[in-house]
C-alpha cells in the first residue's frame, strides 16, 4: 500500500525537470551565486504578478517579517497586535525587533484574527497590527485597514501560507504596508531551499528593507545602520521563476482538491469543514478540518493506519508555548481550535484515486 504524504512535490517536479535543469544549469555557468539578475528578474516578475510597486527577496519568510517590521519603523517597546493561531515565527519576529507581541482571539469559523477583538487591547504603545492568511484564508481586511487609518498604525500582512491568495479581487500581501512571504519548499510558491520576500507600495520603506537585507548598506562597504544578511540566492530566485508563472494554475488545482473535500467530507459527523470567505479567494495552503468531540488522535491513529498523513497545525497556540505559557493568557477559540483542527493531504496535482482513499478511511473511522 502506498503512503500518502501531506503534500507530494514530485508530480510538480517530474513536469518542470528540464526547465528547472536549464535554469539551474544557467546560473551554475554564470558564475553567478549571490543577488544577481536572476533576483533582480525575480523580484520584478513577483511585483508584477502580485499588483505591488516594490518586492525584496530576503532569506526567509522570518526575515521578511523582520526586516518588514524594522523598516516600517517598528521598534523596542513598541506593540503589536497579532494572532496567538499561528506558527511562532511571527511572534518571533515580532520579538527580534524588540516589540511586544499582544495577541487577540481568533473567529472560530475562519480561524484568523477576530478583528473586531483588536480595539479593545490597544494601548498608547500600539505601532502595528500583523494579521496571518492561516492556512491560505484571507483575514478580514478592511475592518483592519479601517482601525489602521483611524489609528495611525500600520499593518504587516504574514502571506507565508497564501501566496496568491486574495481578498476582494486583490492579492493578499499587497493590502497592508508591507506583505511577508516564506518560499519554504511545502509553501504554495516553494523555493527547493529557504528563500522570502518582502512586499510594498512605499519607496522609502522598500529603500529600508533592502539596505537591512544586505548589512545596512545601500553602498557597499557604506553602511548605514544595523542590518541583517538575508538575501535570496540566484539558485533559488531561477528555480523561483519557472516555478511562479504556475502559480494560478497550481492555486486553481489545490482549490479543485478543496472543493471536493468539502462535498465528500461535510456529510460525515463530527466533521467540520473550512468555510471560504465570500469576497476572498482561499489557496488552502493546508485543506483544515476539525474533529470534533475529542475524536481528533483516534482520527489520526487510523488514517496513519492506512498509511495517510495528517498534521496538526498548530497543537499548541503561539500563547501556551514554553516561551509565554507562564504569562497565563487565555484566548478560548484559539486553545479550542489547536485540539480540534486536523490537516489533510493536498497539493494540485492530487488525483481523484488518492483523494478518495483520505475520504474514504475518515469516513470509516467517523461511521
Ligand atoms: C512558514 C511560515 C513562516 C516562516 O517562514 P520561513 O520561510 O520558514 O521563515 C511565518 N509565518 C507563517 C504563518 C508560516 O507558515
Amino acid at each position: 500500500m502506498q503512503t500518502i504524504p501531506m503534500i507530494e512535490l514530485k508530480a510538480e517536479i517530474d513536469g518542470l525537470w528540464q526547465e528547472l535543469m536549464t535554469s539551474i544549469q544557467g546560473v551554475l555557468r554564470s558564475g553567478h551565486f549571490i543577488m544577481g539578475p536572476n533576483v533582480n528578474a525575480f523580484e520584478e516578475e513577483v511585483a508584477n504578478y502580485l499588483g505591488v510597486k516594490h518586492a525584496i527577496a530576503v532569506n526567509s519568510g522570518t526575515d521578511a517579517l523582520v526586516i518588514g517590521l524594522r523598516a516600517l519603523g517598528i521598534e523596542a517597546g513598541d506593540e503589536v497586535i497579532t494572532t496567538p493561531f499561528t506558527f511562532f515565527a511571527t511572534a518571533e519576529a515580532i520579538e527580534q525587533v524588540g516589540a511586544v507581541p499582544v495577541f487577540v482571539d481568533i473567529d472560530r469559523h475562519s480561524l484568523n484574527l477576530d478583528p473586531h477583538l483588536i480595539e479593545s487591547v490597544m494601548t498608547e504603545r500600539t505601532k502595528a497590527i500583523l494579521p496571518v492568511h492561516l492556512y491560505g484564508q484571507a483575514v478580514e481586511m478592511d475592518p483592519i485597514r479601517a482601525l489602521a487609518r483611524r489609528y495611525g498604525l500600520k499593518v504587516v500582512e504574514d502571506v507565508a501560507q497564501a501566496f496568491g491568495g486574495e481578498y476582494k479581487g486583490i492579492k493578499l500581501g499587497t493590502i497592508g504596508d508591507v506583505g511577508c512571504y516564506s518560499f519554504f519548499p511545502s509553501k504554495n510558491l516553494g523555493a527547493y531551499g529557504d528563500g522570502g520576500l518582502l512586499v510594498t507600495n512605499d519607496d522609502d520603506v522598500a529603500l529600508c528593507a533592502s539596505m537591512l537585507r544586505v548589512h545596512g548598506a545601500r553602498k557597499k562597504y557604506h553602511n548605514e545602520q544595523v542590518g541583517y544578511n538575508s538575501r535570496l540566492d540566484e539558485l533559488q530566485a531561477a528555480i523561483l521563476r519557472v516555478k511562479l508563472p504556475y502559480i494560478e494554475e497550481w492555486n486553481e488545482g489545490r482549490r479543485r482538491v478543496a472543493s471536493r473535500y468539502n462535498t465528500l467530507l461535510q456529510e460525515i459527523s463530527d466533521v467540520v469543514v473550512p468555510v471560504e470567505l465570500s469576497d476572498t479567494k482561499h489557496v488552502y495552503h493546508q485543506y483544515t478540518v476539525r474533529i470534533r468531540n475529542g475524536k481528533r488522535s483516534l482520527v489520526q491513529q487510523l488514517l496513519a493506519r492506512e498509511g495517510i498523513d495528517s498534521m496538526v497545525y498548530y497543537p499548541l497556540p503561539v500563547h501556551k508555548l514554553p516561551v509565554y505559557r507562564e504569562l497565563g493568557y487565555s484566548f478560548p477559540q484559539a486553545e479550542m481550535a489547536a485540539c480540534e483542527v486536523l490537516s489533510l493531504p493536498i497539493w494540485p496535482q492530487m488525483t481523484h484515486a488518492v483523494q478518495d482513499r483520505v475520504i474514504h478511511s475518515l469516513r470509516q473511522c467517523l461511521s
